[in-house]
């Protein structure tokens, strides 16, 4: 019952952020304010009222169109907000209630964000691969803290949470209400467990994701003098290396330039797409799988070789 509400609750949120996503997709490469200035509509300008800015059900409702100057929405709008719905469902369904859980959304919904306007402008806005940076810094942070403090601050912490003494507010904020720390605590215990990583280790793993592609890529735009990459891709990939560790990364180089080039030669054929190619969607789409599911696909291979 609580995994359910757990599940409706996360979808909710990834929905209503979503519909934050849009404002940022538009709002970025014009530089607009997203913060203080009220949404509009695109056509008419009329500011729009809170019963307009339900995720999906208000494009449904209005039949897809805007209710002051009956001019048609972008599709856009709730294909996003869907999107990052079902995105942070998978988060929850991954990672559950974790600190990785939250960190995975953030980076998910960065990622969304950077496609659709690297996908427009060619461009990949220096503040979104900022916002991944930090999620990375604070990402490593906990994972040290976590292998430092083993089974002992920490774990007695959460221990003590899950026991008896601990207001029935902060069991549901944290651990879905459950008697149990569920999966804030299997996280921690994936952490210290798992190949007995140390502190040392963490440290190394992340620093080479930061490096190993990001480097290769630096080097190819100095040789090219910036015409096969562009500095945005080279910035998101040391990003999002320090995030996913440099076996993760490398990975989502691999996948994101297969589906890229495969994709992109069909666009050449049937479109006639020109040979400028926007990489950041397809890294995005190599990033986000690998945040999800990139552990689960080595294991896999590993096992498979064996
Ligand atoms: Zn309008």
């Amino acid at each position: 019952m609580e995994q359910v509400l757990g599940y409706i609750v996360t979808v909710l949120l990834g929905l209503c952020v979503g519909s934050f996503l849009n404002v940022l997709i538009y709002r970025i490469p014009k530089g607009e304010n997203f913060v203080s200035s009220r949404s509009h509509c695109m056509s008419c300008g009329h500011e729009l009222a809170w019963y307009d800015m339900f995720p999906v059900l208000s494009f449904v409702f209005l039949r897809g169109r805007c209710r002051y100057c009956k001019e048609k929405l972008s599709v856009q709008y709730p294909l996003i907000e869907a999107a990052n719905g079902a995105l942070w469902g998978l988060c929850f369904y991954r990672y559950g209630l974790s600190m990785m859980g939250i960190l995975c959304a953030g980076l998910l919904s960065a990622l969304i964000v950077l496609a659709v306007i690297d996908a427009r402008t060619m461009e990949i806005p220096f503040g979104i691969n900022v916002f991944i940076m930090i999620l990375a810094v604070v990402k490593v942070v906990s994972e040290l803290i976590c292998s430092v403090t083993k089974r002992g601050m920490i774990h007695s912490f959460l221990y003590q949470c899950a026991g008896d003494e601990v207001s029935p507010l902060f069991k549901f904020i944290f651990f879905m209400g459950r008697n149990d720390t569920g999966h804030f605590r299997s996280y921690i215990d994936s952490l210290i467990d798992s190949e007995g990583i140390g502190p040392v280790h963490i440290l190394i793993t992340h620093l080479i994701g930061l490096c190993a592609v990001s480097g290769a890529m630096l080097l190819i735009l100095l040789i090219s003098k910036g015409r096969g990459i562009g500095g945005g891709d080279v910035k998101l990939m040391a990003a999002s290396g320090l995030f996913l560790g440099w076996k993760l990364t490398i990975l989502s180089l691999f996948l994101g330039c297969i589906v890229g080039s495969v994709i992109h030669l069909i666009r050449m054929k049937v479109s006639g797409a020109g040979k400028v190619l926007a990489m950041g969607p397809y890294l995005a789409l190599g990033i986000g799988v690998n945040a999800l599911f990139g552990s689960d696909l080595i294991f896999a291979y590993v096992s498979a070789v064996r």
